[in-house]
């Protein structure tokens, strides 16, 4: 069975459940006897915990923004709770300036102390413990995929890419492992109009429509290249929702990528984007006569971002052993559609090279170009310039499985008669005898006549 973390989405929680699930990373953080307990005078409840210096109170706090009453309220709990000097407000969401300012005043004049954790620390804090906490306050969830092909066809595709592989057998194979990845992906549907006016009119205009996809990883958004682009358009239509115990089922491995931020972020990204894009210069004469030049970028406004969708694209991984080698085959899915992003199974493990012929090398498992592949002194079956021991014959180099196989040809290679030895260098041979009729051809011409 595969380790998928179960994600725990904390919007679907209720403030109670919040706090449990608070008492449960407090723990996990390593504080002791974390507890939940009725506040005095207060409808509310808090988290009271041991530090390494005393008692800490914990205000859980699961809603967007919290401001500075709250940290104030909690400021002043850990000044009447006993043996008390630490205070920590958890929150889903995020923390207004005035209540980070308010924290770092009080924190920073050697007295107590008040820590405030939100929906970004949250997560890191998950992380460090084994757990996938995820805020839709502080990033997207989304559970749309793209379709992607089981471990089965991965691996009927990756036979077939072995099946022009001389001295190949499928049987040769030892395992064939199949992983998968989900990349956090966007789809946003822009329209960009914007009139560039001077004194003398109308100096340019911009009316577009963009269909823009690009990851939304944590490193930030990057716009797909055409070719995976070009997959995902065409399958846009065609997504189904994750189902993590069948990926568990179907995969010996899954990781689903986190998209990091939160959709307006990503929209925030995308009108830069387009600014960007459709900036342009523009030279125009004004009624003066003068020529102006004139940089033309689109106001925030001009962009109108039409449609969102989220996504993820699958992106397959396998890793195919035989023998002393593994073979890297990886793909983006969508729907019936592949684009084969890394492929091993076709090039020369030796050169890279993927012209011309590869053939297999039983002896270690590599597949080899015409140049990296040679014949077995010994047996006459492929052996690779890899693993294969050599030695010289007649001036010429010999290659064998092993040393052993080595040590039988050199006893066969002495016992040979004497005529049959300049045959191991048959260009060599070839040569002495050429030349020797050149010889004789040269002295007939030359032979007085008579
Ligand atoms: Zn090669
Ligand atoms: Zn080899």
């Amino acid at each position: 069975m595969l380790a998928v973390t179960e994600k725990q989405i904390l919007d679907d929680l209720n403030g109670y459940e919040f706090e449990e699930l608070m008492v449960d990373v407090f723990r996990k953080m390593g504080y002791d006897d974390v507890k939940v307990s009725k506040k005095t005078g207060d409808k509310g409840r808090d988290i009271i915990m041991e530090g390494e210096s005393g008692n800490v109170v914990v205000e859980c706090k699961h809603q967007d923004k919290v401001g500075r009453p709250v940290v104030q309220k909690l400021h002043s709990a850990v000044s009447t709770f006993e043996n008390c000097r630490k205070g920590i407000v958890a929150t889903t969401g995020r923390l207004t300036n005035p209540a980070q300012e308010y924290a770092d005043e009080v924190s920073g004049n050697g007295g107590e102390e008040i820590e405030l954790v939100d929906g970004q620390d949250l997560r890191e804090i998950g992380e460090s413990i084994g757990l996938d906490l995820y805020s839709g306050k502080i990033e997207v969830i989304c559970n749309e995929s793209l379709g992607y092909p089981g471990q089965e066809e991965i691996k009927d595709r990756v036979t077939h890419e072995l099946d022009d592989v001389e001295n190949f057998t499928d049987n040769q194979i030892d395992s064939i492992d199949v992983e998968a990845a989900f990349i956090p992906s966007f789809c946003v549907d822009a329209r960009i109009d914007s009139t560039f006016e001077t004194s003398v009119g109308v100096i340019s205009e911009v009316h577009e429509r963009d269909k823009i996809l690009f990851t939304a990883q944590r490193s930030g958004p990057s716009t797909m290249n055409e070719q995976v682009g070009g997959l995902v358009s065409q399958n846009l239509d065609g997504t189904r929702e994750i189902d993590m115990d069948e990926l568990g089922d179907e995969f010996s491995d899954a990781e689903i990528r986190r998209f990091g931020r939160t959709e307006t972020e990503y929209q925030e990204w995308v009108v830069e984007r387009e600014r960007d894009r459709y900036s342009h210069t523009v030279r125009y004469t004004g009624d003066n006569n003068v020529t102006y030049t004139k940089e033309c970028t689109p106001n925030k406004s001009d962009v109108e971002i039409r449609d969102v969708k989220p996504f993820y694209l699958p992106k397959i991984k396998s890793e195919t052993s035989i023998k002393r080698y593994n073979y890297g085959y990886e793909c983006y899915a969508a729907g019936n559609d592949i684009l084969v992003d890394r492929n091993d199974l076709s090039q020369c493990v030796h050169c890279g090279s993927d012209q011309g012929t590869i053939t297999f090398c039983e002896n270690c498992g590599s597949l080899n170009c015409s140049s990296h592949i040679k014949t077995e002194r010994l047996e006459k079956e492929p052996v690779c310039t890899g693993c294969a021991v050599t030695d010289q014959f007649f001036l010429k180099k010999k290659y064998f499985y092993t040393q052993q196989n080595r040590d039988e040809f050199q006893q066969i290679y002495q016992e040979m008669p004497l005529y049959k030895k300049p045959l191991e260098n048959k260009p060599l041979t070839a040569g002495a005898i050429l030349a020797i009729l050149s010889v004789a051809i040269w002295m007939g011409l030359n032979a007085p006549l008579i």
